[in-house]
């Protein structure tokens, strides 16, 4: 199917091909049709990323042809960010129609300058509900000729108590209009505007109705209270191509982390409300044209950010309430992308992972923090990336280099390349040389694995963890390492505990008594045809399983390469 078979007009079809949409998205096949023929109500249930906003926006723009002197179509959305958003998004479908006017309203910003544009004639309005209950109340603003109102994100209007202004708004309107309704979830509330607000409307869900985004991995990660800030560091470092999302509780604690990422070499900037309305404006287009990498924020700043390509969303603290990590998590993973969400609890927050499991109707990975060598190993890899990415500008750099082949004359080639890779690396080296094991054990009444303890730590004391140089992109597995063990030893495989095949590299545990005879002659030996390294880690032996499957999707999920190699150290 094509926008050309959804009905709409040729010069809305012209203006979304500009902007390179092909196919509809399912919300939008599936709306589309309907909100351009029937004058009954809508409700969408959709994630957002999912296409909600041209699914509405495309044929309320087609369903103005002339030009308004009162508002036709109004939008109602819950934050300032959405509504710019919105608004600039219909711009962008109606380029080619002059007569579609647009005006965005909301707070935080000069009334007066909203209220001339509305005087001058405006055909759709896009409001959040304070700024639009001021409007009215100054008679500024003439709902009476509104012939669609579209509430969007409606579940985060009333998380955000905005219900009494809602059914103010509404009330302004006539009573012939109709109503399209978008939300992420149905929660009784939702579903109650719809029934008080709307005659029978036609109701199209996309997924389940409280389904999360499948393409959203849940990965928890369990440190020490102290611990959180190096804990979010790992994170970070684990992921070099980041572009994310970080979320703190309060403002004191997002302007907190954001400096300290600052102080310690990060591109990291903060969003919150304590700032005004031009450092929020500049921060968000730092972090739209990625000159900086990662954005620190609130619940209430982040909401309706909009912007694609988010890696992670990284939660340093989870929200007081739980309803809204969905709403956190949705920040990645949008149109169809793959995204991860990641969060950090102490050793007695399990229980808000259970109940947020319930919430998103998925499963959590438990994952460790990252150890230091493994950090490493993949900044390396990232930066040797990077180094062959690099374009040479030829022209530029041609006048320097006989001056410095001249100076590195005496230096071998291999002499060279580590100078290199040790002008930037050894900062980052030597971090993570004193820096150790930050994992932290949950506690047993929370974690639900209370039984096996006693066994567990006793063997965990016993055993040696070892890093290795091979990973799942040398077509390693956890059987080919054990066999690779087994034959250079002569150890028996059930000496072996834990295994974690990571993508470029992995670790196990072995017992203690057997590290001697493990760095001699597993180190140096051949896994299909390439050497394997071996060396003892400085972090603990780690709890679990061998072959449980969760390090390899750890090392699927975190070490996944985003391509680039864009390199975030300063
Ligand atoms: P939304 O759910 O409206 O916030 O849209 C999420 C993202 O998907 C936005 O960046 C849109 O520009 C993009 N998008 C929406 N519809 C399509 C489409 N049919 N094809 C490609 N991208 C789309």
């Amino acid at each position: 199917m094509t926008f050309n078979d959804l009905g709409l007009r040729s010069q809305v079809v012209s203006a979304v091909t500009d902007m390179g949409f092909e196919q509809p998205t399912p919300i939008q096949e599936q709306a589309i049709p309907h909100l351009l023929k029937s004058q009954s109500d809508f409700v969408g249930l959709a994630q957002t990323g999912t296409g909600k906003t041209a699914a509405f926006g495309l044929p309320l723009v087609h369903r103005i042809t002339s030009s308004q002197r009162f508002p036709k179509g109004l939008i109602i959305c819950p934050t300032r960010e959405l509504c710019l958003q919105i608004a600039n998004d219909l711009k962008d479908y109606s380029k080619h129609e002059k007569s579609v006017t647009i005006e965005a309203v909301y707070g935080g910003t000069d009334i007066r300058t909203q209220m001339r544009n509305i005087k001058k004639g405006v055909a759709i309005v896009v409001a959040t509900p304070g700024r639009l209950v001021d409007l009215i109340n100054r008679k500024a603003v003439n709902l009476s000729e509104v012939e669609c109102v579209v509430l969007d994100e409606a579940d985060e209007m009333l998380n955000m108590g905005f219900k009494e202004d809602l059914d103010y708004i509404l009330d302004a309107t006539p009573d012939t209009k109709s109503t399209w309704l978008f939300s992420a979830t149905m929660p009784k509330e939702v579903a109650r505007i719809a029934k008080t607000y709307m005659t029978d409307p036609l109701e199209v869900s996309i997924g389940n109705k409280n389904e999360a985004n499948e393409n959203i991995d849940h990965i928890y990660f369990a440190v020490k209270e102290r611990d959180r800030y190096a804990g979010l560091k790992r994170l970070i470092d684990f992921n070099p191509n980041i572009f994310g999302l970080v979320f703190c509780r309060t403002r004191r604690e997002t302007q907190q982390v954001a400096e300290k990422l600052g102080k310690d070499g990060y591109s990291a900037d903060a969003l919150h409300g304590d700032m005004s309305q031009a450092q929020r404006d500049r921060v968000m287009q730092l972090f739209r044209n990625r000159s900086i990498q990662l954005l620190v924020a609130t619940d209430v700043a982040a909401r309706g950010i909009d912007v694609d390509d988010i890696t992670h969303v990284i939660n340093y603290n989870l929200p007081d309430e739980v309803e809204n990590y969905t709403h956190r998590s949705g920040r990645t993973a949008r149109a169809g992308r793959k995204g991860e969400s990641l969060v950090l609890i102490n050793t007695r927050e399990k229980y808000k992972i259970n109940q947020i499991e319930k919430i998103i109707n998925q499963k959590f990975t438990f994952a460790e923090i990252p150890p230091p060598e493994a950090i490493c190993a993949i900044q390396l890899e990232a930066m040797i990336e990077k180094v062959k990415d690099t374009e040479v500008n030829e022209k530029e750099i041609e006048p320097f280099i006989p001056h410095i082949l001249e100076d590195l004359k005496d230096y071998s080639k291999e002499d060279v390349i580590k100078k290199f890779v040790s002008a930037e690396f050894n900062r980052f080296l030597e971090y993570y040389k004193k820096a150790g094991d930050l994992n932290a054990k949950i506690s047993d009444k929370d974690s639900g694995r209370g039984r096996d303890r006693g066994r567990s730590r006793g063997s965990d004391e016993n055993k040696q963890r070892f890093f290795v140089s091979l990973g799942e992109k040398d077509g390693l597995n956890p059987g080919g390492l054990l066999r690779v063990i087994c034959d250079a030893t002569g150890l028996k495989s059930n000496t072996i505990g834990r295994i974690d095949i990571m993508p470029a590299f992995s670790f196990f545990d072995a017992d203690k008594g057997d590290t001697d005879k493990i760095l001699a002659q597993v180190n140096g030996a051949e896994f299909e045809g390439k050497k394997m390294n071996i060396e003892k880690t400085a972090s603990k032996s780690s709890k679990g399983k061998r072959g449980t499957g969760h390090g390899k999707r750890q090392g699927r999920g975190l070490g996944g390469r985003r391509g680039g190699g864009r390199n975030r150290r300063r």
